[in-house]
């Protein structure tokens, strides 16, 4: 396979594609017989052999439960579950492991938000602030709340271009608002928001601001800190690690005043049938027996992460989208859904009188796997007037190649399917 890479990448940094690619056992796999084309990173990404790794040797090395035990291999585990919490909190910045809550991933992280803040500081007349370009898992919850308690959703509009609508955000924001919970990269149309000024505008009215960053811990990095934001919620394995991984930071300040999520075994302090008293944070926040491995995983994601050149990472996947992005605008009848400046690197796009599935279906026969359909985003979808997309997402492991493929195998798919 030729692999292309923007020169001037390879030129500044060394990035070494090839080599990269080599560290993904699932890129070198065939798809009925051809090579694999995995443009679905929006949904998952594929995982590094040191991931993989790290779960075997996990469970054939030192598998038992974590905490309170006194034997070797319990505290073995132990270690390793809490070296993550404090790689986590490095890669993010925040000011203590404490502010760090392990999940099940983004969508857990929103719903314990939800379900603690929500029901401590939410009532009848209150009201939440979200975008029109949310993921389902930041609109549900809020609408589950708020049929609870009586309170209100509001929704800042999208602009045409996929941008989101800050003046209306500024009229939306007012005396009755308990919380703002928004994207941070939008995984339909790739729209980076401006997370910071929102923030910013919310701190201002002392209103709590929540961060959706499931798909922006790949592609940016996040410093919690300089952000400000009061939640920043993300999943393992959109960003190399595990599924069923995923982490709530809460400021520290904010998090000991909330009560617990779920009750069970680790999230006490001591129990009675008369009184029930609660550990701190953030272990108050997860009950039960974790993903012991998977968040071992996700620290060796981490890890795989902080050694690799993010920036010139960050430049290919940049080539990436506008080689796409040219070569898809060349093509009758395609329309990309999204081009907000400095999106990330998700293409989404409809053709003339072709179902998005259809389409996907036929590029699933060449080996190339993409997204169809409302992405987990169907109001957004409504806003746009459309019922799905084709969604190819890169990550810096794909390449100029892989790209072409897509856009030569559009041409054919379009050519098939308007024959009929
Ligand atoms: N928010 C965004 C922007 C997402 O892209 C996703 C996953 N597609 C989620 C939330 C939910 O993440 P998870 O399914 O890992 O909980």
């Amino acid at each position: 396979m030729r692999v292309l890479t923007d020169p001037a990448v390879t030129k500044i940094s060394g990035f070494d594609l090839e080599r990269i690619r080599k560290d993904f056992p699932v890129l070198s796999e065939t798809a009925y017989g051809k090579p694999l084309v995995y443009l679905d990173n929006a949904a998952t990404t594929q995982k590094p052999r040191s991931v993989i790794e790290a779960l075997n040797e996990y469970y054939s090395g030192y598998n038992a439960n974590i905490h309170r035990g006194v034997h070797y291999l319990s505290q073995k585990a132990g270690e390793a579950y809490d070296r993550v919490r404090v790689l986590v909190k490095d890669f993010i910045h925040a000011a203590s492991e404490r502010e760090i809550i392990f999940t099940r991933g983004t969508t857990e992280s929103i719903n314990l938000v939800a379900a603690t803040f929500g029901r401590k500081y939410i009532s009848a007349g209150d009201e939440i602030i979200i975008s029109g370009m949310e993921h389902h898992s930041n609109i549900v919850p809020w609408q589950l709340l708020c049929e609870e308690k009586g309170a209100v959703l509001k929704v800042i509009p999208v602009l045409d271009n996929g941008e989101l609508d800050l003046a209306s955000f500024q009229k939306l924001i007012g005396d009755k608002t308990c919380l703002v919970s928004v994207v941070h990269t939008s995984n339909t149309l790739g729209t980076v928001n401006p997370v910071k000024e929102i923030i910013r505008i919310a701190h201002s009215r002392k209103i709590k601001v929540l961060v959706d960053a499931a798909q922006a811990m790949i592609h940016s990095t996040i410093d919690v800190q300089d952000l400000d934001c009061d939640f920043l919620a993300f999943s393992g394995h959109k960003m190399l690690g595990p599924t069923g991984t995923g982490v709530l930071y809460g400021k520290a300040g904010i998090l000991e005043k909330l009560p617990p999520y779920q009750g069970g075994g680790e999230m006490i302090e001591s129990v009675s049938f008369d009184k029930t008293t609660f550990a701190d944070i953030p272990v108050r926040f997860e009950a039960g027996t974790p993903s012991i491995a998977d968040v071992i995983g996700m620290g060796s994601a981490i890890g795989y992460l902080s050694t690799m050149d993010r920036k010139a990472a960050g430049m290919h996947e940049k080539f990436l989208l506008k080689e796409a992005t040219a070569a898809l605008e060349e093509i009758p009848g395609v329309r990309i859904i999204g081009n907000s400046p400095g999106k990330a690197s998700v293409v989404s796009f409809v053709v003339d009188g072709l179902n998005a599935l259809d389409i996907g279906m036929y590029l699933d026969t060449r080996g190339i796997a993409v997204r169809t359909g409302h992405h987990c985003t169907e109001p957004l979808m409504n806003r746009f007037g459309i019922p799905g997309t084709v969604r190819a997402s890169f990550l810096f492991y794909n390449t100029g190649e892989e790209v072409r493929q897509l856009t030569e195998s559009l041409k054919m798919a379009i050519q098939l399917l308007t024959k009929k």
